[in-house]
């Protein structure tokens, strides 16, 4: 393909695009294909010779789009939302175009540079004090084991990297047991080991941390010759909403002297509404603090931001600077490959320029504002039904329910029914989780698009569907 047929073809893109958007509503929201259909579809060897753009688009249409769970669909309730924002497309659009590396300040000095004053604008937005700066990390799993490395390789008197885990003391780590997976896949490639991860129980409401008993796991340990290095907390945690005392479990991690990352993945995005800051009191004690632009905040994926009270720390356990990556005569500028565990990076910037311009932050500030309070509504309605119960209370716009009509028997197969049948229905996509080793059902509103309207039509499809089972 030249290039002078490009522009043809992006136009064409584009209002495709603008369609898909504008109708995605129309479409079940989570994929209706049985397993092995876009494998049928695709020849089983690649073609000798070159095919036309014509082609390949339509089969596009064809085959691919019926395999697609709608993720930007206004009635997605399922997971996370992780929004594509129509500016911050256009700005992937324009980076895919130019295809920058950005590892290096002089392999593009306005990325770099946009970088460092987008994670300021963040960092302002979310309310956080100067002292953080801030690295834009390809997902909230890689900024949590960058600070994972950065626990070990400071409890370790930055020796690990050198001369690896053998024959020193058992590193230990701590954290709740909400916390997400990539935390233990964290622990996992840092070589700390499965075993050396402590969790720590939670307590109340917001299933948070019990902090005494953190301390008196840490004290245990230190006692046993283990080595603490550092305690992950949680604001938000993917099943329930899971939400630690901050201020008191990192005043118990300061008093032992251990590194501090704080998950707030999802919920970091809501932080750009002060009244919701009250979920994390004492955040500016942090050492490291992690959320994903790319779930709430509307910007297209990938762009996690990573917030660091000591970058220094980071930047001695990540860096390494072979002669060929030196940016000789810039001295003081950020190469942030030296921040992140992969060289090559892209031009994640961009896309947060674009968006926060268009929307300004109280545009994006009235859209979480509004999902929280039609989720509220949602799960006030439903849960006044004599046959549905609250599990988990709204924490931001996060809640879970189950459905226990009288008499029924097995109440977790007949919810994982329910939630089964609610996304072969389509109108409506909804997950489960276990909450205490009970089955419930989640529901959480984060979707742009998403109105009044489709949040409330989630009560009459969750309502119809549950009582038809017989
Ligand atoms: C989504 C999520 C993650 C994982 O995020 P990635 O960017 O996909 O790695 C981690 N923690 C929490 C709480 C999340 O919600």
């Amino acid at each position: 393909m030249n290039w002078n047929e490009f522009a043809g073809w992006g136009r064409k893109v584009a209002d495709w695009a603008q369609d898909y958007h504008m109708t995605v509503g129309d479409r079940p929201v989570r994929a209706q294909t049985a397993p092995g259909d876009m494998l049928n579809a695709l020849p089983s060897t690649p073609p000798e010779q070159g095919e036309g753009m014509d082609e390949i688009f339509a089969d596009f249409e064809k085959s691919v789009m019926p395999g697609i769970t709608h993720w930007q669909h206004p009635r997605f309730f399922a997971y996370f939302s992780s929004n594509a924002a129509a500016p911050s497309v256009l700005a992937e659009f324009l980076t895919a175009a130019i295809a920058p590396q950005c590892m290096l300040w002089q392999t593009s000095p306005a990325a770099t540079e946009m970088e460092t004053r987008m994670m300021d604008w963040l960092r302002q937005s979310l309310g956080l004090p100067e002292v953080f700066q801030g690295v834009i990390q390809d997902s909230a799993s890689s900024a949590t084991l960058a600070a994972v490395l950065t626990m070990r390789e400071r409890a370790l008197n930055w020796q690990g990297n050198q001369q690896g885990l053998a024959g020193q003391p058992t590193l230990r780590i701590y954290c709740s047991s909400e916390v997400h997976t990539s935390v233990d896949r964290a622990i996992w490639v840092a070589g700390i080991g499965q075993a050396n991860l402590i969790r720590v129980p939670v307590a109340g409401d917001w299933r948070g941390m019990d902090p005494a008993a953190l301390d008196a796991a840490i004290t245990a340990d230190k006692a046993a010759g283990h080595l603490p290095a550092g305690v992950i907390l949680c604001v938000g945690g993917t099943g329930t909403g899971a939400t630690d005392p901050i201020a008191d479990c990192i005043a118990i991690a300061a008093k032992h002297g251990l590194y501090t990352h704080v998950d707030a993945a999802w919920a970091g995005s809501a932080m750009i509404c002060p009244e919701f800051r009250d979920y994390w009191p004492g955040i500016e004690d942090a050492d490291s603090i992690v959320f994903n632009p790319h779930k709430w905040l509307g910007v297209q994926f990938d762009c996690s931001a990573h917030f660091l009270k000591n970058a220094n720390d980071l930047v001695r356990t990540l860096a390494i600077s072979p002669e060929y990556l030196k940016t000789h005569g810039h001295d003081g500028i950020i190469n942030y490959s030296e921040w992140s565990v992969p060289l090559g990076r892209r031009f994640r910037a961009l896309k947060i320029w674009f968006l926060i311009r268009t929307y300004g932050l109280e545009g994006l500030r009235n859209r979480i504002r509004n999902h929280i309070a039609w989720s509220r509504q949602l799960h006030d309605k439903l849960c006044a039904e004599p046959d549905f119960e609250s599990v988990t209370p709204p924490m931001w716009s996060l809640w879970t329910f189950r459905y226990v009509p009288e008499g029924a028997g097995d109440l977790d197969a007949l919810n994982l029914d329910l939630v089964n049948r609610i996304n072969d229905d389509g109108r409506i996509y909804l997950t489960q989780t276990r909450v205490d080793g009970k089955l419930v059902i989640r529901f959480q509103a984060g979707t742009f698009e998403t109105t009044e309207g489709d949040v409330m039509m989630a009560h009459d499809v969750i309502c119809d569907i549950a009582r038809s089972l017989s």
